[in-house]
């Protein structure tokens, strides 16, 4: 029988406040302007993108226009 290889599950989480502030104020700024310039995204109007450095991870939340916010996170300058 062969052994099964189990892969660790990638989790993130986005919990500082201010963080979660500015991807709020983000979304509902380019929801209403946005919404009507990409009927096509089925919704999918932000992407989310965690990028993991080794002094902690970023985020960054893109609209579909290309517009974006980058996030402290629990980066550490
Ligand atoms: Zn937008």
């Amino acid at each position: 029988m062969s052994e099964v290889k189990k892969y660790e599950p990638i989790v993130f989480k986005i919990t500082d406040q201010d963080d979660l502030k500015q991807i709020n104020d983000f979304k509902e700024q380019h929801k209403k302007s946005c919404r009507e310039k990409h009927p096509d995204t089925l919704g999918a109007l932000f992407t989310y993108k965690a990028i993991p450095t080794s002094l902690g991870t970023l985020y960054v939340v893109e609209c579909a226009c290309g517009e974006e916010i980058t996030l402290n996170g629990d980066f550490n300058f």
